[in-house]
Parts: C-alpha cells; structure tokens; sequence
C-alpha cells in the first residue's frame, strides 16, 4: 500500500534543512537532532568517507533515499577537528528554540534552528580543536591595482584565539615567501583576484585550504567602513596610516570573520601595520629544505623549531614559532633579545626560579579569547586567576634588580592587570570547576548568601528526601522501597511488583499514586514528592541562576580588563622565550653571537643544531666558516665545496644557515664564536630533490628555483646551494652549476656555500677572486676510507665514490671489480688515450685561452669509448652492476 505521492512531499524538517543548506553551500551542514547533529546527502556522503563513520538513510526525498550519517553532540568536537583537518568548513546548526515552543505553535511546526557558527580551520577558539603550540592563522588578501599590470598585495592576518591583527602590504613577485612566512591555516581570497592565472599558482601552491569571497572590497571607504564597523569605532585614524591594499585586506578578514562567528563582534586587537623589512626574508622552499619547523617528511621531531624549543608554557611556543618565521634584521632589536638571554644564561638560579613559576601559567591569552566570544567555561575564569597568579609571582621574582631593556619591559606589562580582577576571581572560584556553566558548582561557598541559601534549601531537600524513603519503608513494613530520580518523573517511589499490587490497595493508594508498571516493578508518585521536587528545581534553578550571573559578572571584568591580560600574556610568553633560549644555550653549550651591519660571516667552531643532538653522544666534528670580506674584496665569500658523499658537506652547508637564523632571532648559537653581518634573505636550494607530489619534473624545479636565486638574492643575502646541476646530464649539469656560481660571484655579489661534486668546478676559484674552495677531510687506513668530517681548505684529490659504496655494504666482488675499471680509466686518462679531460674544455680554462692543441685522434677501442660514457660518481650500485656486464660483453 504504498502511496507515490507522499514520497515527493517534502517534510517540514527537510524544508527547513533545504533552506539552511542552501544559505551555506561551501560548508557541511551539523544540524541538530537531540542529541545528534546530522548530515544529508552529498554532506553526509563526503562526512561518512573523510571520518569513517557509517552512512545509513532517513526517509525519501523526491522519491530517493536520503543518505544520512550523525555525530553525537557530546563528541563532536572530536569529529570538528578531524573535519576541519581535512580542509572542510562546518557550519553548526542548533535547534534555537525549546521544542515545547514549537509544539504550543502545534501542527506540524518544526523546532526553529539556525547556523550558529561557521567552524572553519582558520577561525577556531576551542581548546579541543587548536594546537596549543602553534599559531593558528587566517589570513585574507587584497589586490589594488597600481597599474597596466602592476599592483600592491594586501596581507591581513588575524589569529582569532588570540585576537592578533596584523596587515602588511607586499608585491605579488613577494607572496608566495610572505604566505610561507605567515603559514596560515586559511587563506580568504576574493574570487576575482583567483581570476589572474600567476596569484592562483601562488595562492594554491601554499596547499592551504582557501575560502574564495565573492566581493572584492577595494573600495578605500567600504573597507574602512567595515574596519569601523568591526571595531565599533567612528574612524580608522585610530588604526594608524594604513594603505589602500592593508585596508582591503583588513576589511575581507573581519567580514568573514564576521560571517563566520555569526555576527559575534570579533574581539580582536586593532590592525597593526608590521615593519616588513625588519624581517629576514625565507621562502617556503628554503624553510622546506631548512627542516626549520617540520621535517621533509613533515614530522615536528627532526626540525630546527623541535631541536631548539626548551619553553614551558603554550604561549611561550607559539611566540618561539612565530619567531623562528620571522628572524629580525635590525641589530638594535637582536642585541635587545641577546641581552636577555645572556643575563638568563649567566644567572642560573634566576633562569631556574623563573622555569618554574612559567611551568605553571595556562594559555592566558587563549582563555581570555573564549570568554570575549562568550565560548569561555568556568575553567577559563581559572586560567585567567592562574595566569595573573603567575604574573605577580613573577613581578616578585624580577623586583629590584638590574635588567636590559627588554626584561624591563615584560616585568612592566606584567603589573599591567588590575589586581583587583585577580581578588575577584580568587574569592569567587571553587576549588575543582565543571566543564561548562552550566553545569554549576564552580562558585565557592560563602562567596555570596543567596547562591549559598539557595544551594543549602537544595542540599537540605535532597536530605528530607532520603529521610522520606525511610518513613515511607517503616510506614508501609516494605524494606525494599526506594525513591528514586528520572528526568522524565521526577522523584518517585519504586517497589517490586508484589509489593507494587498492595499500595494499589486501601489504605496505601491513598497516598501512592500509580504512575507506571515495568517488569517486575511498579513507580508511584506521592504529594509530598510532587513538593519536594518542586522546591528543589526551584532552589537548583535559582543557585544556577544566581552562579550565571556571577560568571557573567566575571566574563565581564576579564573582557574588560583584554588589554592589561594581552599584555601579561604576552611578556610572561617572551619571558619564557628568553629563559628557553638561554637554557638552552646552557644546556647544549651555545654562545652569544655578534650581530651587525657589516657583510661579516665568521663562525668558529660550527655545529648543526639538530644533528648535533641526534648524535647521541657521538661527537659531533665542529667546523667553522669564514666568508667575511678579504681585504681585497667589498663583498662576502663564496665557499665551493668538494668531498664525499656522506662526507658532511650537506649538514656542514644547512648548519651554517641555521647558525645566522638563530642569530637573527636572538638566540645563542652553536659555535664557539660567530659574528655575523644581517642576512636579509636567505636561500637554500637542494639540487634534483623530488617533487613529484607537484608533479614538476625534478631538473625542472631545480632550475626554476635556482633562477629565483640568481633574480633575488643581494649583496646582503646568504644562499646555500646543495649539488646543483644533479638532475640532468653531467656537462649540462656542469655548465649550469658553473654559470651559476659565476652569477653569484659576479653579479649578485652575495656571501654562498656551493657543495658540488664536480670537482671540475673547484677551478673556478683560480679566475673569480671571492670564490675558495673547501673540502672534507678524509683519511685512508688499509685501503678503506674515514670520513673525518671536517672542513679543510682545498680540493678533494679523490671522490672516494668506491669506498664510500663499500661503507654502504655494495657487494665486495662488485667493489674490486669497480676498483680495476676505475684504475683502467685513470690509467687511460693519464695516458690521453680517453679523450679530451673535462678539465680542458673553454668552459674552465683560466683565462679565455685559444682552444687547445689538438690532440691526436686516439685509436678506437669500443670498451674504451664505452668507460668514457660512465660517471662513476653518477652511478647507482645497480647501474654500475649493469654497467660491468656491458663492459664485459664488449671484451
Ligand atoms: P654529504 O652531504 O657530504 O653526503 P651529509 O652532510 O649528509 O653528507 O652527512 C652524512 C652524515 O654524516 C650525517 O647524517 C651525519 O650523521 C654525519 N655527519 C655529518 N657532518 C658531521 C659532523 N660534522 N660531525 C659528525 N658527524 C657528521
């Protein structure tokens, strides 16, 4: 008996979902069914696959199933985070009203739901759903045309779980390094500007999710007017000079963020301008190859950030993060920071006494940030008492002495709080506080008479109800009586069957009213349970009444008091940066660098930083670097590198660069001494590195970032470039790797560290004056090589590929076999019958000489001319197994 018709009727509930869902297309809708929030059709298809969770139906829609699946409420958290680390948007929709509401309106009426709040992964505030120690950025952009092509990029970027608001202007050759700098969660980009095909390919190659805008907002008044609007200011005077593209910019952040919180007005600072070239410039794929906070693998353990974070606290983390992204170049600001860390090293028992009080301190900020969107817990309101605890503890510690400049600064904002919040919370708070409001409880007793008459009128009901059990057990001879709680009775008396059939009886039913018979049991309501009842929902709905008002009231002084608190937070989070670094330094025996402007580059005693401790006790070969101008030469020094595979040259390369970004963010250094003249940029480029995940072939990347090099990097940069010129044949591969060494001498100017294993290239260093050669030292014993893995000034005399292979374990039939080819090739090189040496060709004559006499035409041997092809540097144990057996069959 089944009625087509009614398939095509579109219930209430699926009208009001249809709506929702339409109003948010690019979101999965959460809608709210007690104690679920379920997802329909495509939603509930990519939900069901992206969580692995079960994806059934519910009821027909147009004559098809509805494909269904649901989270429970109490565990969607959970679900959120994997949700939104997947790149999804969700919007969550609540039920807005009391179902008996929409039962009074009767009929059909459904329960009024909206979206209460878009969930997206760069507009987070959830403890559950954040990192505690990482910055959670969004960030927005804006284009203004300046010209035919030309145009200025806006950047705003906008942490909400702390309220951090920063807009800078850039170019769009700049982007991608700034977008690598910033490492947002989101990026909100107005769809016209995803129109231009090379904003695109930057913006989608940070493989970040995107959530495209539908207006552009480059007008300067509507930008502005939205920036007021957010900040519920008359002008944005007070938001400093800010430009055409910062406003822009500025203006698409709030207005999602707007759009996101539902209207909420964002609790967030007011747009600060950052001083850009105050910043060293490194972009994505020198952070990538630098490791400087995640592996290539994408593990934190393994990179710089893992090896060097000694903080206590998540604030202290983050700030450790963000500015490892953002090393300075202002000697003035570094020294500042060093001065810090040094008093820290040397006073040890200030570093410890102050390890310990910042042990403690909760995220301050975070916290704060909660309770401003109206999100924030009891547990919020301690982490604010707990921090500002910490602070005056702290102050304490800091009072009286003599400090630099910067530890003057943060023991200021740490009296910034008004003591009196403190006072407030620390009389109001209980000593253990429930998750959410509420759930109650979290008010000390004795704090306020109401809340504690209300509560003892509970308290003392639920007494006269235990003491009714007992009457109404001696009153009836029946010892198996209880009362007992559902939500949905209320109290009742509860008694086995049996005993159930006589209070149904004169004289009980006169006072036992039957209310509901289960198996084997039957429930029974009595007057005086009725009132009890009532008073106690009446005493327990005025305790929680009475406890909201006072979380309100304290919600209120921390909202207040969001300046004051940001500053505390922020000095006690660089306070304990700075006694991370210098416990560090302590611990792992780093120095003080020396910071100018000069072009200087000298390290004594170099170590990598995080090889060094992944040693494990071994010792770790120091090696220092002198590229600092020589008397004859303006510029920095170029230093080529030769040596072994597995000989040190790529750790000895990094370790260098990672020595001047430590530097640069005023931390100590593993050396023995380092002097350092800024870096303004820093670039570090792996020559033929897969990047097959982009599809691109290998040479290719190479070459395409290698020219980003040779177009930026200035007399003030440090570019380290790791066998370049691998990925392709060996004298295309020379050539290029020499022409970009001569770019680099001559027209970039720039202080580099070239590791090659064309031991061609070490000629160079007789016709470009700044070039000099390095290589790893190298000891033989009995036949076997030793890496030493020290630097040694001059040119390796071998390539040792053999031994190294034998190191490797290569089979010890193939290592002889290799030895006599190798042999019979330097014996036909020294005899000329093998050509003309590399050596020879115009490309590395010194001095652009006349070709060189011919040689005479040697005989034709074809296992000669077969040898001639192989690189055995080039070759893996696999080709040069191959190679031997061809060799073989020529014979
Ligand atoms: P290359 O780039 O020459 O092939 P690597 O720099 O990759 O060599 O170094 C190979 C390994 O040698 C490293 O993983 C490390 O374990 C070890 N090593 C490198 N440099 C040193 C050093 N200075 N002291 C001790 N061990 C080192």
């Amino acid at each position: 008996t089944s009625h087509p018709g009614q398939d095509h009727k579109v219930t209430p509930m699926m009208e009001q979902y249809i709506e929702i869902k339409t109003a948010n297309p690019d979101c999965l809708l959460f809608y709210r069914m007690g104690d679920f929030y379920e997802l329909f059709f495509e939603d509930a298809e990519q939900a069901s696959r992206a969580l692995g969770i079960m994806l059934t139906k519910r009821g027909k829609h147009q004559g098809e199933d509805i494909p269904m699946c649901g989270v429970p409420v109490e565990r969607a958290d959970d679900y959120l985070q994997r949700l939104i680390a997947k790149g999804f948007r969700v919007a969550v929709c609540e039920q807005i009203e009391d179902p008996a509401e929409a039962k009074k309106r009767g009929g059909k009426s459904v329960v009024k739901r909206d979206v209460v709040r878009l969930v997206t992964p760069g507009t987070l505030t959830e403890d559950a759903l954040l990192d505690p120690r990482r910055s959670n950025r969004l960030i927005a952009l804006s284009r203004v045309p300046t010209g035919e092509d030309t145009a200025r990029i806006g950047i705003a970027t906008v942490d909400i779980s702390t309220g951090a608001f920063i807009v800078e202007e850039t170019s769009p050759s700049n982007l991608a390094t700034d977008i690598a700098r910033l490492d947002p969660a989101e990026i909100v980009v107005p769809e016209a500007m995803l129109d231009d095909e090379l904003l695109e390919a930057i913006i989608r190659g940070a493989r970040v999710p995107i959530a495209p805008v539908a207006r552009d907002i480059t007008d300067g008044a509507t930008a502005e007017r939205r920036l007021t609007e957010a900040f519920g200011v008359t002008t944005s005077a007070g938001f400093g000079q800010l430009s055409r593209a910062e406003l822009a910019a500025g203006a698409t952040a709030v207005s999602y963020i707007v759009r996101t919180q539902r209207g909420a007005r964002p609790p967030l600072s007011p747009p600060k301008q950052t001083g850009r070239d105050d910043v060293l410039h490194i972009d994505g794929a020198t952070r990538a190859s630098l490791e400087l906070t995640r592996t290539l693998g994408g593990d934190r353990a393994g990179s710089l950030l893992h090896a060097i974070d000694r903080t206590v606290t998540p604030a202290g983390g983050r700030l450790l993060a963000d500015r490892l992204a953002s090393p300075l170049t202002r000697p003035g600001s570094i020294t500042q920071r060093l001065d810090s860390v040094s008093l820290l090293v040397e006073d040890a028992r200030l570093r410890r006494d102050l390890r310990a009080l910042l042990k403690a301190t909760p995220d301050l900020v975070r916290a704060a940030q909660r309770l401003a969107f109206r999100r924030g817990g009891p547990r919020d309101l301690a982490c604010v008492r707990d921090a500002l605890i910490a602070g005056r503890d702290v102050s304490t510690v800091l009072a009286g002495r003599d400090l630099p400049a910067e530890l003057g600064a943060i023991r200021e904002s740490l009296g910034a709080p008004d003591p009196k919040i403190l006072a407030a919370l620390g009389d109001a708070l209980a000593e253990t506080l429930p998750l959410r409001t509420s759930d109650g409880g979290f008010v000390r007793s004795g704090y306020d008479p109401d809340l504690d008459a209300a509560r003892e009128l509970r308290d003392e009901s639920r007494k006269v109800i235990a003491q009714l059990q007992t009457r109404y057990a001696d009153e009836t001879g029946q010892r198996t009586l209880r009362v007992k709680h559902t939500n949905f009775l209320g109290f009742f008396v509860e008694v086995p069957a049996p005993t159930g059939e006589i209070l149904r009886t004169p004289p009980w039913n006169a006072t036992f009213v039957h209310r509901q018979t289960l198996q084997g049991a039957m429930r029974f309501s009595t007057v005086e349970l009725s009132d009890l009842e009532q008073r106690i929902a009446a005493a327990g709905d005025r305790a929680l009444a009475i406890e909201s008002a006072i979380f309100e009231r304290l919600s209120q002084i921390v909202i207040e008091a969001g300046d004051p608190l940001k500053d505390l937070s922020d000095a006690l989070a660089a306070l304990d940066v700075a006694s991370a670094l210098a416990e560090l330094a302590a611990d792992r025996s780093y120095v003080r660098p020396e910071v100018d402007l000069s072009l200087d580059f000298t390290i004594e005693g170099g170590r990598h930083p995080v090889v060094e401790q992944a040693l494990n006790g071994a010792p770790f070969i120091a090696n220092g670097c002198d590229l600092t101008p020589s008397a004859s030469a303006e510029n920095g020094r170029i230093c080529m590198i030769t040596g072994p595979n597995m000989g040190g040259k790529s750790t000895y390369l990094r370790q260098n660069a990672l020595i001047a970004i430590l530097a640069q963010i005023g931390s100590f250094v593993p050396a023995s001494s380092a002097r350092i003249g800024v870096v303004d940029r820093l670039f570090s480029r792996v020559g033929a590195a897969d990047d097959l995940a982009r599809g691109r072939s290998t040479f290719m990347v190479e070459m395409v970032e290698t020219a980003a090099i040779l177009n930026q990097a200035g007399e003030r940069s440090l570019v380290i470039l790791d066998e370049i010129g691998r990925g392709t044949s060996t004298f295309d591969g020379l050539s290029i790797a020499s022409a970009t060494v001569e770019h680099l001498h001559n027209s970039n100017g720039c202080r580099a560290l070239f590791a090659t294993h064309f031991h061609e290239l070490t000629e160079l260093s007789k016709r470009l004056p700044r070039l000099f050669n390095a290589t790893m030292r190298v000891a033989e014993w009995k036949g076997d090589v030793v890496l030493l893995h020290e630097v040694v000034p001059g040119v390796a005399d071998r390539s040792y590929g053999i031994q190294v292979a034998k190191l490797a374990g290569l089979p010890a039939s193939v290592v002889e076999r290799a030895k006599t080819v190798l042999a019979e090739l330097e014996s036909a090189d020294r005899t000329g019958k093998r050509g003309k040496p590399v050596s020879d060709l115009p490309l590395f004559s010194i001095a652009a000489a006349a070709p060189p006499p011919s040689a005479p035409e040697p005989e034709s041997d074809p296992s000669l001319d077969a040898l001639d092809g192989i690189d055995p540097d080039d070759l893996t144990p696999r080709a040069a197994l191959e190679a031997l057996y061809r060799l073989k069959a020529l014979r």
